[in-house]
């Protein structure tokens, strides 16, 4: 079938729209990579530009009525056909897009500016009062924000639907009950056991050669240079311009000789995911991960099941022994492996482990959904931070740096994106289990430094579909069924920790 007049217009209009978010994207890359600290507020300029364009487009009345049009065109055609699936997620971006006007939009930008500064203040000074009036002002804001929209089962769904579209507060909260019981029971278990020795990770590890290191893996992993490059930042992080320019970087962290290396791991499989979205979704809303979590399942499958596993380092303890004789020409793999797995509770969520990891998600969703119902109050979130830290990881906080203050997501008016975290966890173990059934060599190809079984088979059970489908979706093609599950994840932190 021929397209549609209609249908080409719609293309060249995401076209444009993609081709702005790509500019935008290249600047904010810069802006974390190489731009000179002089030039900040141009920049800043520059992309309030770009993106209002794209807004604009993505908004405009000319979309509405080619949606209106398309709509009519293509209510025959296949449900499951490209063509009815991209109107079908045009059509939610901008009914969530149109329905929030200018000048909420304004104030609050001018809101998360201020709190912004308030925030960094006030961990300068480790006292939330300092911020918490901002967080009131933008706690307001987003409460305002969920009235524009239809009533959902619960408000707080409206928030996660944007993160990961049609994730309930209904699913998520029995899910992260078992988590709470099960994987709470499998952390005392492991901190309780007898600690490995790990003195040889705090010798001097040279710059240059854990980059080396990292480069090597990634091009084993199957990462395309020649569609993508790594550089250097303070947050490693992934962004693609397109799908044919897909970049990541990573930060060398002193004393933890191994971070850079896991950081590009994680960074890696993020990048795996967008390199292998089908290219004929270049340049529409496609050219995209399902979701967030489902972009950190990738992460996480990379980092944690294939990069932390004995398997892993089978092949890549030899290389890396030779690499640092020094420091661990008298460390066998297993001693190795140990110390790099070794649990520890820490009061910072960016610190902590594959095990401990959910806990802080957990503590930020329940104290995120009591502050949307009107349960507590804005300056009772300190208290109520340190005391969930202590019951779920037994972790005392000693400052509110270290505590309420520690992430930057609240400061930017993000509520409903943490989730995300836990169930990339939860669906990386999930993934893994279901292409073990199909694929049971993998290990044995992992040990051997032969990621290609793995990595073809993400490709097509999950990446080349880009954001095509929602996380229920892929979970049905991947899994067979669309069910968010942690039994695999607990099983595979139990035997790997008890
Ligand atoms: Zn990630």
């Amino acid at each position: 079938m021929t397209e549609s007049n209609h249908m080409k217009q719609l293309r060249e209009l995401l076209g444009a729209a993609a081709d702005l978010h790509a500019a935008s994207a290249l600047l904010d890359w810069d802006m974390r990579t190489f731009m000179p600290p002089g030039a900040a507020e141009s920049r800043s300029f520059q992309l309030a530009t770009l993106e209002e364009a794209e807004h604009d487009l993505l908004t405009s009345r000319r979309l509405g009525n080619l949606l209106r049009n398309l709509e009519r065109e293509t209510r025959d055609l296949d449900p499951d056909s490209d063509s009815f699936r991209l109107v079908a997620k045009v059509r939610r971006q901008y009914e969530r897009d149109a329905r929030t006007p200018s000048s909420w939009v304004r104030r609050n930008a001018h809101a998360v500016a201020a709190a912004n500064t308030a925030w960094e203040k006030a961990r300068a000074a480790s006292d939330f009062r300092i911020f918490a009036p901002h967080l009131q002002k933008l706690l307001g804001l987003k409460l305002e924000y969920l009235t524009f929209f239809e009533p959902a089962a619960h408000p707080y769904d409206i928030l996660l639907d944007r993160f990961d579209e049609g994730l309930t507060c209904g699913a998520l909260e029995p899910l992260f009950l078992r988590l709470k019981r099960e994987q709470g029971a499998i952390i005392r278990k492991a901190l309780e056991k007898e600690r490995p020795r790990s003195e040889f990770l705090n010798g001097s590890y040279p710059a240059a050669k854990q980059l080396a290191l990292t480069r090597r893996v990634l091009t084993r992993m199957g990462y395309d240079w020649k569609q993508g490059r790594q550089d250097r930042s303070v947050h490693p992080f992934t962004t693609s311009f397109g799908l044919s320019d897909v970049r990541i970087t990573t930060k060398v962290v002193k004393g933890k000789p191994f971070s850079a290396l896991f950081s590009s791991i994680h960074e890696g499989g993020h990048a795996l995911y967008e390199q292998g979205i089908d290219k004929r979704y270049a340049r529409t809303p496609f050219a995209d991960g399902a979701s967030f979590s489902v972009h950190e399942s990738q992460s996480r499958l990379w980092e944690n099941l294939v990069g932390r596993s004995p398997e892993f380092w089978n092949y890549w303890f030899p290389v890396v022994r030779n690499m640092f004789p020094e420091n661990l020409g008298t460390v066998s793999r297993e001693e190795f492996l140990a110390a790099l797995n070794e649990p520890e509770a820490s009061p910072i969520r960016t610190e902590a482990d594959e095990l401990t990891y959910n806990m802080h998600i957990i503590l930020r969703f329940e104290l995120e959904k009591s502050l949307i119902e009107g349960k507590m109050k804005v300056t009772e979130l300190s208290d109520a931070w340190n005391s969930g830290m202590k019951q779920l990881l037994g972790v005392e906080v000693r400052n509110d740096v270290e505590g309420v203050l520690q992430d930057i997501h609240w400061s930017m008016g993000e509520f409903g994106y943490f989730p995300s975290y836990a169930l990339g966890n939860v669906i990386s173990a999930q993934l893994w289990d279901a292409a073990l059934k199909r694929i049971p060599s993998i290990p044995e190809a992992v040990a051997v430094g032969d990621y290609a079984p793995l990595r073809e088979w993400l490709r097509t059970h999950v990446h080349v579909f880009g954001a095509k489908y929602n996380t229920a979706e892929i979970l049905a093609v991947a899994t067979g069924s669309p069910e968010l599950n942690p039994d695999p994840y607990l099983k595979l932190l139990n035997r790997k920790y008890c």
